[in-house]
């Protein structure tokens, strides 16, 4: 057994304890003869450790058994996004490989006929609710012989293969071990101070790897409990978080900014110890507003897929949060490269890389990168920022978005979080377009606070000033586009290669 499992197992041994709430908990000794009959189904449809099952279920009950089964059973998980339409499951079972998928019954009515077409067929179905819910249909590819020998399931078994979010352009395969994420939990229950006393609130997409395993594998370790929900909602989040005793919630910007502009009802927050930002840059003004609303701080921390989850965080109080930093490096080596891969001084801009126990070496189906001189086993982001003197790390925004204009390397996210400081802007994003002239230009595309109610005349004339007083001529966005609502992915985040091909027009 690895470890990982050896830590859930131990964790769920109390047979009457609670531990999920999906319309009504769910006590440990569910969860195990549930994981124990999926895990039977699985091998009875000869499912082998090492194949690849598509775990398609939206956040829930079933969702957690069916990985938990997979985990236990030594099968390699591969999360999906239930909802997706049929064109975008096509090009993700060519991605996958897939040879078993768990699917919920209401999106097998969307997806029969493109399984079926994959030559996938339906097997059986296992049912975790005595009221007919929590169902979860196997069905069964061609799985080819199985890729892992039965007695490696330790450290190195492959657990999860997860997919980067596409915000840069296709997404990369990364296939984590179960030493990976054990590596990964502990590093958030250390800098979170999980216990068996937390309650966590699970509104992030579970096939995202902040839900997975920030909330998810780290709560289910450190002996807590879970309060799950499809998604976020925000009339029921602060009802959900008195009702259950929620003490920490892990939230995307989106989720804070939203949450920002509703009143906080004070009886809510009794047992609320801290909200958690990730995923994309946190506006500092809405982690002040949040603050002073709720009486507890807001942690914003750094992760990637690449990671198992977190890279850095902000540490709870006493420790010191630095307005605009996602904190330091927790349980693993980070640097700052030029462009030449080597190490910067403290301030200085270049690439982060990052090595340890819960990251990567390389990609599936991808080299690892050389050793530039200070050894092997390092994943180089894509992510630009700077260390300063006591160690935490700033990000400044990502190499594949920076815009050229004639020469001059323009960081979307400057211009960004000066627009973002008006009040009338609830978020903004930045590309470059192709500019005969100069190559590329910025083009700064804006969601006022009130769409329906904004000038957009006004506004973009506010914003060209306030462009002009604080940022260099080359560096103003050649246009500034007012809309009602930015394309993102299901973590909130805005899918830039969407924006550049979209005509830069006003849209409210
Ligand atoms: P792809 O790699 O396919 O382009 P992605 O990088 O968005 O997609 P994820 O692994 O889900 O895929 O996201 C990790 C990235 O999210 C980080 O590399 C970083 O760019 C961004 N990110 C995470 N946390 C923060 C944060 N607190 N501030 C700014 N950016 C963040
Ligand atoms: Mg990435």
């Amino acid at each position: 057994m690895s470890k990982l499992n050896d830590a859930l197992w131990r964790a769920l041994a109390d047979s009457s304890r609670s531990v999920i709430w999906d319309g009504r908990w769910y006590t440990c000794g569910e969860v195990r003869a549930h994981v124990e009959e999926l895990r039977a189904q699985l091998a009875a449809l000869g499912v082998r450790p090492g194949h690849r099952v598509m775990v398609a279920l939206p956040n829930s009950y079933a969702f957690v058994v069916s990985y938990l089964a997979c985990l236990a059973h030594g099968a390699i998980c591969v999360p999906a996004n239930s909802d997706m339409p049929t064109g975008e499951l096509e090009r993700a079972l060519a991605r996958y490989r897939a040879d078993y998928g768990m699917i919920a019954p209401e999106a097998v009515e969307r997806w029969d006929a493109v399984l079926r077409e994959r030559g996938f067929a339906r097997g059986t179905s296992v049912q975790m609710d005595a009221e007919g819910g929590q169902v979860v249909q196997i069905w069964q590819g061609s799985p080819g012989p199985s890729r892992e020998a039965r007695q490696s399931l330790a450290e190195q078994h492959p657990a999860v293969l997860m997919f980067t979010s596409g915000t840069t352009g296709e997404p990369k395969g990364v296939l984590l071990t179960h030493g990976h994420l054990l590596a990964a939990v502990r590093n958030v229950t250390q800098s979170h101070e999980l216990t068996a006393s937390d309650v966590a609130y699970c509104i992030l997409p579970l096939f995202h790897i902040n839900g997975q395993v920030i909330v998810l594998l780290s709560t289910l370790v450190s002996g807590g409990r879970i309060v799950m929900r499809d998604k976020f909602h925000a009339s029921l989040f602060w009802d959900d978080i008195r009702e259950h005793g929620v003490t920490w919630v892990s939230c995307v910007p989106t989720i804070l900014s939203i949450l920002a502009k509703r009143p906080v009802p004070k009886e809510a927050l009794g047992t609320l110890r801290f909200l958690r930002s990730a995923s994309a840059p946190l506006t500092p003004a809405v982690a002040a507003r949040m603050e002073a609303a709720c009486g507890v701080p807001v942690i914003e921390a750094y992760g990637m897929t690449e990671a198992a989850g977190q890279i850095c965080t902000n540490p709870l109080p006493p420790g010191v949060r630095k307005s605009g930093s996602v904190g330091k490096p927790v349980g693993m080596s980070l640097v700052i490269v030029d462009a030449e891969r080597q190490p910067v001084a403290p301030y200085e801009l270049g690439e982060i890389a990052i090595r340890g126990a819960n990251v990567i070496e390389h990609y599936e189906g991808m080299e690892p990168a050389p050793d530039y001189g200070y050894g092997p086993g390092w994943i180089y982001t894509g992510d630009l920022g700077y260390v300063d003197e006591d160690g935490y790390v700033f990000i400044t925004g990502r190499a594949k978005e920076m815009i050229n204009r004639a020469g001059e390397k323009i960081s979307p996210r400057e211009i960004e979080d000066v627009l973002n400081a008006h009040e009338k802007v609830a978020r903004s994003a930045v590309v470059g377009l192709p500019d005969p002239l100069y190559g590329e230009r910025a083009v700064a595309w804006v969601v006022p606070e009130e769409p329906d109610a904004v000038d957009a005349d006004a506004l973009r004339a506010e914003l060209e000033s306030l462009c002009a007083a604080h940022l260099a001529r080359p560096k103003r966005p050649s246009q500034i586009v007012i809309a009602k609502s930015l394309p993102v992915n299901a973590t909130g985040k805005v899918q830039k290669h969407v924006l550049r091909n979209l005509e830069p027009r006003d849209r409210l």
